[in-house]
């Protein structure tokens, strides 16, 4: 039998939601409704929501930021959790903090005690369990990477809490573990090393300089796509002789996806309101009224001019949801 709001009220108490809309809770400004909503402000609430899915057998989908999520349109039929827990603690060079702890705020405390290499990350939207998620950070800076600073990580696994070292938790590019589990992020522990505050201070501007051009205060779900691995140096020598770039890309290892879509003169295309950045191609912005389905679309379109014009084959980096 469906699981009615009072019942779920009954267990997670008179803040859940029902049919409410999830593009306001997005970066993107898109998505339908979520059959029920829930706000976890503590690590127990974030818990017992992942008990009572499981055990009224509802689907669960859990939030952070929403910075790189595109939500259907048909939105969400099940329960939505916004994590919301956002206690930390700074005990020398450790850092513990709750999924929901904003990143750039912590970065911002870090650099405060004076510790050092979260820097990179200070521009990153979203929170800590989101960041975890994707292993996300800048590919330029060496332990640009999130998962680069992790001593462990707490999730909750079909109710149980499990303590996973750095190694269990699978992190690459753009990858980590959770991306092929179902656990729930909860808690994260950081080891970061004794720095200067002023040295730290400095790099943040660097960083925050750095994104400047990047459409920061528009709706988007950041970069859609990851960059490409170069694994043929000869055949990207011989696609993309005379380019300025093309030696730092190959010493990187890595073609910017923003590269390829802006060579093969996407930047400015749109579907209805969605639009390739004419900033950051790899941006795809939401200029009004935009829906998830013109996003699949203009995803769809890129895939098939970059793979026709280069040869590669994009790969999504913004997780698709309620799909
Ligand atoms: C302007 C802009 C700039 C960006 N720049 C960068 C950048 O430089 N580098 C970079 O890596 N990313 C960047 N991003 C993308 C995004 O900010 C990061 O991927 C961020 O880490 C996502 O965190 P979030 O909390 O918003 O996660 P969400 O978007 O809420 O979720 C992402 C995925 O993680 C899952 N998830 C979230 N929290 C948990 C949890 N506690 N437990 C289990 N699963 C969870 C969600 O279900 C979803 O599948 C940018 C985005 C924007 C909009």
């Amino acid at each position: 039998m469906a699981v009615t709001l009072a019942q779920l009220k009954e267990n997670l108490g008179e803040t859940v939601q029902t049919r409410v809309k999830l593009a306001p809770y997005t970066n993107f400004k898109i998505g339908g409704p979520a059959k029920f909503l829930f706000e976890a402000k503590t690590s127990e609430q974030l818990i017992k929501a992942v008990q009572v899915a499981n055990e009224f057998k509802l689907p669960l989908l859990i939030l952070g930021g929403a910075s790189n999520v595109l939500v259907a349109d048909k939105g969400y039929n099940g329960l939505v959790v916004l994590v919301r827990n956002n206690q930390w603690k700074i005990e020398g060079e450790r850092v513990t903090a709750e999924a929901g702890v904003n990143l750039g705020f912590l970065v911002q405390q870090t650099v405060n005690k004076g510790l050092s290499g979260f820097e990179p990350l200070v521009a990153v939207p979203g929170t800590i369990g989101g960041a975890i998620f994707g292993n996300a950070g800048v590919p330029q800076v060496p332990k640009g990477f999130i998962g680069d600073w992790v001593e462990s990580v707490t999730v909750c696994r079909d109710d149980k809490l499990i303590l996973l070292n750095r190694e269990e938790c699978g992190f690459g590019y753009r990858q980590s573990a959770f991306k092929q589990t179902n656990d729930i992020i909860l808690s994260a522990v950081f080891n970061l090393k004794i720095g200067s505050k002023e040295q730290s201070q400095e790099l943040i501007k660097k960083y925050i300089a750095a994104r400047k051009g990047q459409p920061y205060n528009k709706p988007s779900s950041g970069c859609i796509f990851m960059n490409v691995s170069i694994t043929d140096e000869v055949d990207v020598r011989k696609k993309f002789a005379g380019e300025e770039k093309l030696d730092e890309f190959i010493k990187r290892g890595q073609l910017p996806s923003s590269w390829l879509i802006d060579k093969a003169g996407l930047k400015g295309k749109t579907i209805g309101g969605i639009q390739v950045s004419e900033d950051h191609a790899n941006y795809l912005i939401n200029i009004g009224g935009g829906t998830a389905e013109q996003v699949v679309q203009m995803i769809s379109y890129i895939k098939q001019q970059v793979r026709d014009k280069f040869g590669f084959q994009l790969q999504e980096e913004v997780r698709y949801l309620g799909f």
